[in-house]
């Protein structure tokens, strides 16, 4: 397999995800150490062979990844878990039948066959099986166990469509399988469960309380909930700025005639001043703003469709090159707090309330 340097490009080929064929390329690319990246429910991930070194080495290279940031193991079948974690509690089990495949990570203690160059050093591993046809077929076609963290180039915003991970991987990864738009669009809910209490360290699309119907009381990482320099996320990929688009991203938030007089205000600011700027919004209010550029994120009403576009309307705004990004909040709802926890970082937490 060709060694990645920045001057050794290698190819990327784009394969269409549910032809078998490319499955078995893809497969052949990974048993050789090779990365593949593919369609989850969630976001597209960057897919290599979590038990191998070498192969989790290149995923952190490909991503620009900070070394202490684990991978997550994706897997298609329960039984993998005994192989994989050196324990299993109860409660895991309860969460695995409840919500696998879907969009849950669990953290287990793990066994000596995950290297550390997998997990970051740490002895407990994050085990995934994902739901998305594509994926489980590969992960089954290949036998392995795939580490695949999501494949964007570290801090910019995940994937949600295999053109976005072409923007970031060509000539980094040697395939991508297309399964076209992804259904979620925000990272798994990744829950610890090593401790007494179940703890949830990244909000997702499983909700605390969809974990506590089935497992009882689960707290949140108070790392979280603000920004507070003294507390340390237990996820360590929390603590990295994210998602961040290139211009500045503001958040203005409070009563919606409030917002869009404000937003309204700072746009023709800006625009005065010789910038421009785009506005994220929802089609509720989409017509309430004056501004070249309204990027609508969804529908108010159902928040999963905000999940589904939030990193696709972050990406647009790089490719409009816009130098300031007013966005409403969008605290709605079960979802509202996977959706803001993102936006607060790609924000750097820069709130207007009004
Ligand atoms: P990504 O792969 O981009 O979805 O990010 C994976 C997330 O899972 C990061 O925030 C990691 O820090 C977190 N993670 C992976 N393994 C562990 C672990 N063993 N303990 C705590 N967090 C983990
Ligand atoms: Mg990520």
């Amino acid at each position: 397999m060709t060694n990645l340097t920045t001057e050794n490009l290698i190819t990327t080929k784009l394969a269409e995800g549910s032809n078998p064929d490319s499955i078995k390329e893809a497969t052949l690319i990974l048993k050789n150490k090779g990365l593949v990246a593919f369609p989850t429910e969630t976001v597209y991930g960057l897919g290599g062979d979590a038990l191998d070194n070498e192969a989790a080495a290149r995923i952190y290279t490909a991503k620009g990844r900070p070394s202490d940031n684990p991978l997550i193991v994706h897997i298609a079948d329960t039984k993998a878990v005994y192989e994989l974690a050196s324990e299993v509690p109860k409660k895991a089990k309860m969460l695995m039948e409840a919500f696998w495949p879907g969009p849950l990570t669990i953290i287990l203690p793990k066994k000596n066959i995950v290297p550390d160059g997998t997990t970051g050093g740490l002895d407990t591993v994050a085990i995934r099986m994902p739901s998305h046809p594509v994926a489980l077929e590969l992960i089954r076609e290949s036998g392995l166990y795939i580490a695949a963290p999501s494949a964007n180039t570290s801090g910019r915003p995940s994937p949600t469509l295999a053109s976005h991970v072409m923007e970031d991987m060509n000539g980094r990864i040697e395939m991508i399988l297309d399964g076209g738009a992804v259904g979620i669009g925000i990272e798994s809910t990744i829950v610890d469960i090593t401790g007494d209490v179940p703890v949830i360290l990244r909000p997702g699309f499983i909700t605390k309380s969809m974990l506590e119907e089935i497992i009882g009381e689960v707290t949140i990482d108070p790392a979280l909930i603000e920004p507070d320099p003294n507390l340390r996320p237990k996820a360590p990929g929390m603590k990295y700025t994210h998602y961040a688009p290139k211009g500045e991203l503001s958040i203005v938030e409070g009563a919606t005639s409030n917002v869009v007089a404000k937003i309204n205000e700072l746009v023709s600011e800006r625009i005065d001043a010789g910038f421009n700027a785009a506005v994220i919004t929802t089609l509720e209010n989409a017509d309430r703003f004056d501004c070249e550029n309204i990027l609508v994120a969804g529908d108010r009403a159902q928040g999963e469709t905000i999940a589904a576009k939030l990193y696709q309307v972050l990406r647009q705004c790089d490719e409009l090159n816009v130098d300031y990004i007013f966005s409403e909040a969008f605290n709605d709802g079960e979802l509202g707090g996977a959706i803001m926890n993102r936006l607060l970082k790609a924000a750097g937490h820069r709130v207007i309330k009004v």
